[in-house]
């Protein structure tokens, strides 16, 4: 089978591997739509991103959705010629927090096509891949480019619920890349009342509005729009910080009202904060990491129709073209969501 193999910045090979064989409780999956992530990009681009570098050569990819092609004995409720999606999250289900139902933060994480353990752990961008079954979450009404959205969605739907109700509030998105666009639609599905969405860039920005915001602002255009949002101690009820840029958390507290929550899911760097302000208007500020239930929520609202997620998707390139792919999704100008085609 080929594979998409990183092994340097701007070091992407298409390469033969060995599949390997179904073993208990597993499942192989034809895949056939990988969406490109920020951090299989930052892997393109720089090699890694913080102190995460590659040491190894690595199959990138944790977007993944396709078809079930064999089975072992054990496995019930998942048969060949099934389409699923496959949750790229992997907790060792016996650590504290793994029993403690905090599966996200497991201390043994085998996330797909990750560099932060060594041996790196081997991503999806592979024709054939073996997983668990219990990995796999079907969908019966929608293709595969749609199935491997459900993986980010399931980014937004996390996000989205620790912020507690949304319903009837306003709620402001700053950065409007893939994962900000979705956290437009997981909050309009959690009954948010308004929903604004800020970007430097106006691509991302008009596609957000297709997704369900009422109002998208471009602040390198307009610096000072938000302000009015700021009058009499704030009148935003939840901010989703999603671009991990300081200055957005920065005036985030100014426009949330007193009791507000900011949701911080883009990664960034270090920022300070005005204590005073925190304290007076008794912000709750709470981070967001991944997902673990939302990735079934997620596969069910996209395959239900409950959501439409298609308007996120800008580029599909064969494997042959999976360098031309990274650098598409590289230009925010041209692209949301690009995927690769197996
Ligand atoms: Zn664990």
């Amino acid at each position: 089978m080929r594979a998409v193999v990183i092994h340097a910045a701007k070091d992407l090979r298409l390469e033969e591997h060995e599949p390997g064989a179904v073993g208990p409780g597993q499942v192989a999956v034809r895949i056939e739509a990988g969406g490109i992530c920020g951090s299989d990009l930052h892997y393109f681009n720089h090699g890694g991103f913080g102190a995460v570098r590659l040491r190894e050569p690595m199959i990138l990819g944790h977007e993944i959705a396709g078809t079930v092609a064999e089975t072992a004995p054990d496995v019930h409720g998942i048969k060949v010629g099934d389409r699923v999606a496959v949750n790229p999250s992997r907790p060792c289900r016996a650590c504290r927090y793994c029993l403690d139902g905090l599966p996200n933060h497991c201390l043994h994480m085998r996330f797909y096509g990750s560099a932060m353990p060594m041996p790196h752990v081997q991503g999806g961008f592979r024709e054939r891949l073996v997983c668990d079954a219990a990995q796999c979450e079907p969908g019966t009404r929608v293709g595969a480019t749609e199935l491997a959205l459900a993986e980010p969605f399931a980014v937004a739907l996390h996000a989205i619920s620790r912020a507690g109700p949304l319903i009837g509030r306003r709620v402001l998105v700053t950065g409007c890349g893939p994962i900000g666009a979705l956290a437009v639609v997981a909050a309009r599905h959690a009954g948010a009342g308004e929903i604004i969405v800020t970007d430097v860039v106006d691509e991302p920005l008009a596609i957000a509005r297709r997704l369900g915001a009422d109002r998208a602002v471009n602040t390198a255009a307009e610096p000072d729009a938000l302000k009015a949002y700021a009058v009499d101690k704030g009148s935003i009820g939840a901010m989703f910080e999603c671009s991990g840029n300081g200055a957005a958390l920065r005036m985030g507290l100014d426009v949330l009202m007193p009791r507000g929550t900011l949701v911080q899911v883009g990664l960034g760097g270090e920022v300070s904060l005005p204590q005073n302000v925190v304290v007076a208007k008794e912000l709750a500020i709470l981070g967001s990491f991944r997902f673990h239930a939302e990735f079934a929520l997620a596969v069910r609202l996209i395959d239900e129709g409950r959501v439409d997620l298609k308007p996120m998707l800008t580029g599909s390139y064969g494997l042959d073209e999976a360098r031309q792919a990274f650098e598409a999704a590289s230009d925010r100008r041209r692209s949301m969501k690009v995927q690769l085609a197996f």
